[in-house]
């Protein structure tokens, strides 16, 4: 059965906004290599220092297992079998490995993914494109620019209801600054899918 158009491994890339049903591509893709009884790992951000079981979860509330990791670090220990998780004897490299939230990694993600693609496995990576300022956002853009498959998905603005683009950022209701710290002890904090007439940065 052919597994993929490509010839060995490979990186494909899910980008979007917020809501814009990244997770939920990427838990698809999953379940199918899971369903087609491929060895899978898959990999999301830890706000901890420790590895532990943890999901993949869509907003609509389809989840998939994973493994919640502090860094990029973590991640190749854990596929070199260094991890409490998948350190079994005879351990094998995943055929997938999926990773969520990829704009939440550093720089070394890249040199991951990338060296996992030249060793054969299919690496599929979900993250934000854009910063709620619409600016590039980490690793991701150097990431398409080396992806095999680059699926750029769109949200459906909540003001117009036109394909949103857009990450707004709301601090207390009202449109986050350009300078807003990206993180805001005690502030009341949300995210809405905007297009980009209705996506505002206040400067
Ligand atoms: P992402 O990973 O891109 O944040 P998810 O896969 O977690 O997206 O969630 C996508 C789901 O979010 C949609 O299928 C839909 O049920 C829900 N949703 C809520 N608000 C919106 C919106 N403004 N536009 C599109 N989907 C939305």
């Amino acid at each position: 059965m052919l597994k993929s158009p490509y010839h060995g491994g490979h990186l494909e890339v899910i980008v979007g906004p917020m809501f814009s049903g990244k997770s939920e591509e990427l838990i698809r893709r999953l379940n199918r290599a899971v369903i087609a009884r491929q060895r899978v790992a898959v990999f999301k951000p830890a706000l901890d220092n420790r590895y532990h079981a943890s999901q993949v979860a869509s907003h609509a509330g389809r989840t998939i297992e994973a493994v919640a990791v502090q860094g990029v670090a973590a991640i190749g220990a854990h596929l070199a079998g260094e991890g409490t998780l998948l350190s079994a004897p005879g351990h094998l490299l995943p055929e997938v490995v999926g990773i969520d939230e990829a704009q939440f990694f550093g720089p070394d993600l890249g040199p991951l993914a990338l060296g996992l693609a030249e060793a054969g496995v299919r690496v599929i990576l979900a993250g934000l494109d854009l910063d709620f300022r619409a600016e590039p956002f980490g690793c991701v853009p150097d990431l398409l620019a080396r992806a095999e498959s680059v699926e750029k998905l769109t949200a459906i603005c909540t003001v117009c209801g036109a394909p949103a683009t857009r990450s707004q950022r709301l601090i207390g209701g009202q449109p986050a600054r350009y300078d807003d710290p990206v993180v805001l002890v005690g502030a009341q904090e949300t995210y809405e899918a905007r297009c980009r007439v209705h996506h505002i940065v206040r400067r």
